[in-house]
């Protein structure tokens, strides 16, 4: 295969393009690059169809790494920023129906956290509650056995 005269192959996928001898481009990088200048070292060239071979400029989207991969995760966005992200438990929902952490948005989504978290608080009260019962039960049990038999 060749373009514009340069050795060109395939490699896991993705067409790379040898420039000389000794130095090797990505086709998509090349072909993006010949078009909007060169690549920021910190950004990502995503293929949106999800195929490393479709070169094609429609296709591809330069984005940073979280962007990236965020968008390998599932969520979703506007023209003004992301809007929703999936939840493991009960699929794609809106960023607000997420509590957000240090570093961006728990896992699951609200109702599922507090469910999770309920179903934690209700174990542990119920745990409680046998752990006092059995004290008061002994408690008592004891009391009525140091008791000394009275007269009616
Ligand atoms: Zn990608
Ligand atoms: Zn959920």
């Amino acid at each position: 295969m060749k373009y514009k005269g340069m050795k060109l192959r395939k490699v896991l996928g993705y067409w790379v393009l040898s420039l000389s001898y000794s130095k090797t481009v990505y086709l998509h990088r090349y072909i993006w690059e010949e078009e909007y200048g060169s690549i920021p070292d910190k950004m990502i060239l995503h293929h949106k169809d999800g195929d490393g071979s479709n070169n094609d400029l429609s296709n591809l989207e330069l984005m940073s790494h979280t962007d990236h991969r965020r968008t390998h995760a599932g969520w979703s966005r506007d023209e003004d920023g992301w809007t929703h992200k999936p939840c493991p438990n009960c699929g794609l929902k809106p960023l607000s129906e997420f509590y957000k952490q240090k570093n961006g948005y728990q896992s699951l989504c609200k109702p599922c956290s507090l469910e999770a978290s309920s179903k934690f608080d209700k174990e542990h009260i119920e745990a409680t509650r046998k752990r006092k019962r059995e004290y008061w039960r002994r408690k008592v049990a004891k009391e009525k056995a140091s008791l000394h038999p009275v007269d009616d």
